[in-house]
């Protein structure tokens, strides 16, 4: 199982260097497990760290430089050995205005650069409510423009309703949700949306989930290791 904790606009430089060593500390352990940590800190927290997990970033700009102000392009994260990438999440897709045109090209962008990118999708509260056939066809449409043939590439499916909410989707709609992107993509999928201690044992045990995405579990390194070690 991948296990991906987005810290969103929580946390400092000084706080993700604490957490990121307490991972550290029980990383053999979860690899050990055949397991895997990603985390994906605030940009301000990014640094030479010397771990043996996945640290990566929620987001940056198509492009090596430039005049992008408030941006950060490769460059910048090349500085850190940063290759890993989160693209298409809702709260940029949503908040931020970040059309599938843009997220599009920000995805073949850092395909290019041989990035390994967390490409997330999820629907709103009216498509689910409109039924599993509705919610498909929105899906598959947020892969427009996306290669999905790219080795480096790693699904998240996380329902826009189930976000920061504490209401995750049913076992049975995230089964049957993963079960019919994996018909035309054959690529891991995670699962997020309000991921926590008490739901894990119930979303990890689904064939079709190879790893979650979490936020608010995530902040704490004894909530997001109560996900890590939920079998042990
Ligand atoms: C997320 O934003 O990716 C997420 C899944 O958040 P939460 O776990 O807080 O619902």
């Amino acid at each position: 199982m991948i296990y991906a904790g987005n810290f969103k606009t929580n946390h400092t430089r000084k706080s993700t260097r604490e957490y990121l060593m307490k991972i550290q500390l029980h990383n053999h352990k979860i690899r050990a497990n055949g397991d895997r940590v990603m985390i994906f800190p605030p940009l301000t927290a990014i640094d030479n760290y010397e771990v043996d997990f996945t640290v990566g970033v929620q987001n940056a700009y198509p492009t090596q430089n430039g005049a992008f102000t408030g941006e950060v392009g490769v460059e910048q994260l090349d500085e850190f050995g940063i290759k890993t990438i989160l693209i298409g999440h809702s709260e940029r897709r949503e908040i931020l205005g970040e059309s599938q045109e843009f997220v599009a090209k920000k995805f073949a962008f850092f395909k290019e650069q041989g990035f390994e990118i967390i490409y997330c999708i999820g629907e709103p509260l009216e498509v689910r409510e409109e039924g599993s056939e509705a919610v498909i066809e929105y899906l598959m449409a947020q892969f427009e423009g996306i290669d999905t043939s790219y080795d480096n590439f790693i699904v998240a499916y996380e329902p826009i309703w189930a976000i920061g909410t504490g209401r995750s989707a049913t076992q049975k709609e995230i089964e049957e949700t993963h079960n019919a992107l994996k018909k035309s993509i054959d690529k891991p999928i995670l699962y997020g949306g309000s991921v926590k201690g008490e739901n894990i044992s119930e979303i990890a045990s689904i064939d079709s989930v190879d790893g979650v995405l979490v936020g608010g579990a995530s902040l704490k390194t004894d909530t997001f290791l109560e996900l890590v070690f939920h079998k042990n």
